[in-house]
């Protein structure tokens, strides 16, 4: 039987403040890099439609000269396949997380 794995954003939530930065020290950028990136995101997407690429995370991060290799695989092992996925997948989990 193949074990689903949970993704990692899906227990941030349940996460205690230690595990919480320990989440935090192992990402790709800093936490509000991603915050940012988020941000931005949800602007765009209110403007124009996703082409279910990450061409605006992707826009984001070079402006801001971040990994976009690293970050881009981090997003996607988390379900953030394109810039709408982000949105949909991530970000609530998040938010949820910090801004509680
Ligand atoms: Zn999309």
């Amino acid at each position: 039987m193949p074990i689903v794995r949970k993704r990692q954003i899906e227990i941030l939530a349940q996460l205690s403040g230690e595990e919480l930065n320990q989440f935090l020290g192992a990402l790709p950028a800093h936490q509000y890099d991603f915050e940012d990136l988020f941000d931005y995101l949800e602007d765009k997407l209110e403007r124009e439609p996703c082409n279910h690429s990450l061409r605006f995370s992707m826009q984001f991060m070079m402006e801001n000269r971040l990994n976009f290799a690293k970050m881009s695989a981090w997003l996607q092992e988390n379900g953030g396949f394109c810039d709408c996925k982000v949105l949909e997948q991530i970000v609530p989990y998040w938010r949820k997380a910090f801004e509680s």
